[in-house]
């Protein structure tokens, strides 16, 4: 049987990563994934010249230039921006919260306006919280509400929120809505970071490079031979769930996961950009993602007669589905500490990426993580 310096358990971005650097020092790797392909989820598959993201849209985006550089010098990446639209009852708003957003929402055209609009909404949220002898917004409600306003709130934010986390808003922390950018220009891009795009040729040409050279099996799933694998490397790196390492001793954590579904069109364009969010509740999906638009641009579009579109459905998590999105709420947290005070005691394993270490991670930050491990240190 062969031997090897690190057992790569998952072939996600953390996995694949992780084996790029160890294999670039030297070192002996095999990288093994349950799942039929490589590369986690950002993996796509093509249909019809199209590259799906078959577990979520996938945009890459960091201000970190080590990070960016690193990515680019795998593969190139194109100028896509992320501009996602809401759709609330058939009108539209553009995304992030910006001047068009603004303008769509109140008629309001500079952003003196827009400041005097906002104001005058957040000083009624914050006038109300205070009859109720409230300082501090205790939920997403409220800090929604004292961030942007109602108007905003109502249309823009509590359907979708609601929809995304099974929850309503007034039992959701308020620190998920801190993430959404509020500008005063008129700028659409999603993101506030430098650098974005998505790998030209797709997400698996990312994985490929970074793989390339290493020893890799798909599925296989590493606790259905645990002992045979523990003795074939000296280091485990484990990017699968960390409480299922661990047998569910002390409970399993949960998570809020995604149903896709799939529709191919003999058209070239559905809905003229690759996402539009559903923000009323009533429609049961968050979002389309049009895949296409992601690699497309100018006449390539309607060169590709063909489009594919996700709706995605957010719900509960339950085993056997694929699980997505950590709840980290205060009882999960605490399961979750119990488990990591496990795994800091371990020798010869290293736990890494969103299911090991149960936190939400953007792509950028999982390569940030990898890159300054301790083992890639001088
Ligand atoms: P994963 O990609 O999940 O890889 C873990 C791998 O381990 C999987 O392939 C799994 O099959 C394998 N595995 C698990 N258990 C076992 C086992 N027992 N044996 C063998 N293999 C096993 N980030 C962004 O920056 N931009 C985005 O736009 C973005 N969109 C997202 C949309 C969705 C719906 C989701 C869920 C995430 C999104 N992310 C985004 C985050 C991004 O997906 C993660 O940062 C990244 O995929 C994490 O990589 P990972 O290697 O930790 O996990
Ligand atoms: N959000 C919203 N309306 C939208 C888009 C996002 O209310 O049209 C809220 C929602 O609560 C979401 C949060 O903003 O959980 C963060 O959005 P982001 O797109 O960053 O979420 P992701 O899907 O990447 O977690």
């Amino acid at each position: 049987m062969e031997h090897y310096d690190y057992l790569i358990v998952g072939s996600g971005l953390f996995g694949a990563t992780f084996a790029h650097q160890a294999h670039k020092k030297g070192k002996k790797c095999l990288v093994i994934d349950k799942r039929p392909h490589l590369g986690g989820n950002v993996y796509c598959e093509n249909i019809e010249g199209i590259n799906v993201h078959k577990y979520g849209a996938h945009i890459f985006h960091t201000s970190n230039k080590t990070v960016w550089d690193f990515v680019n010098s795998i593969v190139e990446f194109n100028r896509y921006t992320n501009s996602p639209i809401a759709n609330y009852k058939g009108k539209l708003y553009n995304l992030p919260f910006n001047m068009n957003t603004f303008y769509q929402m109140w008629g309001v055209k500079t952003p003196n306006e827009a400041y005097a609009k906002i104001e005058e909404q957040k000083s009624t949220a914050i006038a109300l919280m205070k009859a109720e002898g409230i300082i501090e917004p205790r939920n997403l409600e409220e800090q929604a509400r004292v961030l942007i306003g109602n108007d905003i709130y109502e249309l823009l934010i509590k359907g979708y929120t609601e929809k995304q986390w099974g929850r309503k808003c007034s039992d959701l922390p308020a620190f998920i809505i801190k993430r959404l950018p509020v500008r005063f220009i008129f700028d659409n891009n999603y993101f506030d970071d430098r650098y974005q795009g998505i790998p030209i040729g797709g997400y698996n040409r990312l994985i490929n490079g970074l793989l390339d050279g290493i020893a890799t099996r798909t599925g296989t799933n590493f606790f259905e031979n645990r002992t045979q694998w523990e003795s074939m490397a000296d280091k485990i790196v484990f990017t699968g769930k960390i409480d299922e390492f661990y047998d569910y001793k002390f409970g399993k954590l949960e998570y809020r996961t995604v149903r896709f579904e799939e529709e191919i069109f003999d058209i070239p364009n559905y809905q003229g950009n690759a996402v539009v969010n559903y923000t009323e509740r009533d429609v049961p999906y968050t979002r389309i993602i049009e895949h296409k638009h992601f690699e497309m641009f100018g006449s390539e579009i309607e060169n590709c007669t063909k489009t594919i579109i996700s709706k995605e459905f957010s719900t509960e998590w339950k085993d056997g589905m694929e699980p997505y999105y950590p709840i980290n709420d205060q009882k999960n947290n605490i399961l979750y500490l119990q488990y990591e005070t496990l795994a800091k005691q371990e020798k010869n394993i290293i736990f890494g990426g969103r299911l090991a270490e149960y936190k939400y991670y953007d792509m950028h930050k999982i390569i940030e993580k990898v890159l300054a491990l301790q083992e890639f240190q001088q």
